[in-house]
């Protein structure tokens, strides 16, 4: 860390520059790509351009989040030691208590970046920076510990990534005025509850079914009629992969043990909500049996034996419940028996609602043992870690939500830096000239407007249930959308384009790159249903945990519940409106190779990453007016000793000593610009020569 602090050029040659706003040539683009490569190289894996901080994944241990560096980072200014998570992590919380306002960090990059962890580094970082006391360390504690449990539920293997978020977290952690951290609330979005019945090849279940099969002891395994054997469950072996050499089920099932003790799970809350996760794998198995008449029936089968057990639900009730819907014929209730094709996709469509709702159950119970009891004024950071940007060979609905989602906040990014930076020049009294954006507002309308927006026809299209199919939704999407710069159907393009496309597939051009998204199952998985009896027969469950995630008083089919889709769009302007309000700070994350391997910088990836992060024009809105700033009291302080008038102590005011300073060290007037805070220097050779004056 050393060869960082010092500042000669040399060095800067070897690692690079830890500030990009202090490069020569900022314009470019492969300046910006060495001095990343370069620092990557040397394990130097942040870079800062400004306040923002670039994370490129080492995919290695580096031994840079000890207790001891933690302790260097501690209440130090963010420029004055190399570029760190920790060091970013400190500025936010000093600010956060010195302006007693609220903040949140942005953590954000594509699957596999380094965002959960990144996510993980800042909280372990204040667990150990924060007062501590019997009652702090007890939320310190409950904090840390809802990582592995929120992780154990929503996290699962996937193509990209062993341990790739598959839900989206928004994470508030609430300090008192001494800066202790007195409470936290989490709120989840969207799970990517399909993974559950159907995983792709070389992907998993979610992780808790693994730790469960492969960790619980033999008793439990007996108690839940689970044998210890993944490839015996159909639902954890369609992505063929149950064993994954980076991931140890068994450790990690003892720590989500020991993690449900630290956040108040009572030894029933423990043994219902692994019954649920058993029962999930007993509905995987269901067969169901032809009768002549070509209806699906329940044969007294073990698992609904066990199904019955374990969530407390008559035998019969279930097997009716799994085999029937009810319907309405002639203001009479009758059931219909489903075929056998139907009742498996109704068996699926309940492991899914089982698993969905049991997860926000778990939420809401970790939100609980994160309350403050105290009531007194309190600020917050709040961390937001959500499943990055994604393209597989084959995208469906859930890559549609999600790329939506890494659309709406790259708008975020690029109406709060542009604004801020843009207020901050005002309210310095310093002219600014705005910088040129690719503005992704385009496609977050083409996504969700109301009447003409993709959602908009979805939703218009579920409402046709019996006419419209996923091949009527894309003609809609056709019909409205012809001419979209952004929006590509095999009708739509070009011959040459044409050929990349299948006739049930539409493309959007994303700001991230292009994704081709297959139409087929959006209606079904936007509408969500489940049947009706279905519901009724979980309300009777003794299981508390089911009784509670299907509440007697939910409204009932007959009025129409909002659609996957919309629900998700409204919970995202919930969020950019929380965040509005608050001090943004950002961490981009950088994957540099697709081999998940240490050591490798893949130039055309990261090139690619490095566009469409917004990277490049950040730095020139960085350096658009003046590539440095600080405050009087700060420059002063640091830059002193170079002026016999203002060393060793300067009595009057800071700018007037920083005015003396600059003076005498020969700044030209176009050189910089003195704010009402803030010295501005407009060129980082200037900076580098004040650096340099030390040495002489
Ligand atoms: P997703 O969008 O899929 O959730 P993500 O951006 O959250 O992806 P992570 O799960 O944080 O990605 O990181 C993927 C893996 O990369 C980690 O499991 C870890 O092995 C490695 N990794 C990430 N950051 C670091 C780091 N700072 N040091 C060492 N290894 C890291
Ligand atoms: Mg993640």
């Amino acid at each position: 860390m050393l060869r960082e602090m010092e500042c000669g050029l040399t060095v800067i040659d070897r690692v690079g520059i830890q500030d990009f706003v202090l490069l020569d040539n900022y314009t470019s683009e492969s300046a910006f790509l060495d001095n990343l490569r370069k620092r990557f190289h040397e394990n130097l894996i942040y870079t800062y351009i400004g306040t923002l901080l670039v994370s490129v994944n080492p995919y290695k241990e580096l031994g840079i989040y000890s207790k001891r560096q933690m302790d260097i980072y501690m209440g130090v200014n963010l420029f004055e030691l190399p570029p760190h998570i920790f060091a970013l992590a400190d500025n936010v919380y000093r600010t956060m208590l010195s302006e007693t306002n609220n903040h949140f960090i942005l953590i954000s990059g594509e699957s596999g970046a380094g965002k959960t962890e990144a996510c993980k580094k800042v909280l372990q970082f204040y667990a150990v920076s924060c007062p501590s006391t019997r009652v702090l360390d007890n939320v310190r504690d409950r904090l840390l510990l809802s990582n592995p449990v929120l992780e154990a539920f929503g996290n699962a293997k996937t193509l990209k990534n062993d341990n790739s978020s598959r839900f989206g977290k928004y994470m508030d952690i609430q300090f008192d005025h001494k800066g202790g951290a007195v409470g936290g609330h989490i709120l989840s979005y969207l799970l990517e509850k399909s993974r559950v019945v159907h995983q792709n090849h070389g992907e998993r279940n979610f992780h808790i079914f693994y730790q469960l099969v492969e960790g619980g002891d033999d008793e439990l395994l007996r108690w839940l009629g689970l044998e210890r054997n993944c490839q015996k469950y159909s639902y954890l072996v369609r992505g063929e992969c149950a064993k994954v050499s980076s991931i140890n089920d068994k450790t990690d099932w003892k720590t989500v043990q020991k993690a449900f003790t630290v956040i108040d799970f009572s030894e029933k809350d423990v043994e219902q909500l692994l019954a649920i996760i058993a029962s999930v794998l007993h509905l995987g198995n269901l067969y169901f049996d032809k009768t002549i008449r070509g209806y699906a029936t329940l044969n007294n089968s073990m698992e609904v034996h066990w199904l019955s057990k374990l969530l407390g639900i008559p035998t019969q009730t279930l097997q009716q419940g799994l085999t029937h819907r009810k319907i309405e014929a002639k203001s009479e209730e009758v059931l219909s028996p489903f075929t056998t094709d139907h009742a498996k996709y109704a068996r699926d469509a309940l492991a899914k609602a089982i698993y969905g709702r049991t997860f926000n159950w778990l939420v809401a119970k970790v939100n609980e043992s994160l309350v403050n009891k105290d009531s007194t004024r309190k600020t917050v950071i709040g961390l937001i870690d959500i499943y990055g940007f994604e393209v597989f060979q084959v995208n469906s609905f859930e890559q549609f939500c999600i790329n939506y989602c890494n659309e709406k906040l790259q708008q975020l990014f690029i109406q709060l830096t542009l604004k801020s930076e843009q207020e901050e020049y005002e309210t310095e009294g310093i002219e600014w000239e705005p910088v040129p954006y690719f503005n992704n507002k385009i496609i977050c309308d083409l996504v969700e407007a109301k009447y003409r927006g993709i959602i908009s026809v979805l939703d218009e299209e579920c409402l046709r249930p019996g006419e419209a199919t996923d091949l009527t939704f894309l003609e809609k999407l056709e019909e409205t959308l012809s001419g979209h710069p952004h929006f590509v159907t095999h009708k739509l393009a070009d011959q040459k384009t044409r050929k990349t496309l299948d006739r049930g597939d539409f493309r959007l051009i994303h700001y991230a790159g292009e994704v081709t998204y297959s139409v087929q199952g959006f209606l079904d998985k936007n509408n969500d249903l489940l049947y009706r009896n279905i519901k009724e027969v979980m309300r009777q469950s003794q299981n508390h945990i089911i009784k509670h995630c299907f509440p007697a008083n939910e409204p009932d089919s007959k009025r129409r519940p909002e659609t996957v889709a919309t629900q998700f769009k409204s919970s995202l302007a919930g969020l950019a409106e929380i965040l509005m309000s608050k001090e943004p700070w950002y961490v981009r994350c950088i994957k540099p190779n697709d081999g998940k391997q240490p050591g490798r910088f893949d130039d055309v990836l990261v090139r690619h990453q490095v566009k469409y992060l917004g990277l490049m024009e950040h730095l020139r809105v960085r350096r658009a007016g003046f590539a440095y700033r600080r405050r009087y009291e700060l420059f002063l302080q640091r830059y002193k000793p170079l002026c016999p008038d203002t060393w060793p102590n300067w009595k009057g005011p800071a700018a007037e000593g920083v005015a003396k300073l600059v003076k005498h060290l020969g700044y030209e007037k176009d050189e910089y610009k003195m704010g009402r805070t803030k010295i501005f220097i407009r060129y980082p050779r200037t900076l580098f020569a004040t650096e340099d004056a030390f040495d002489v």
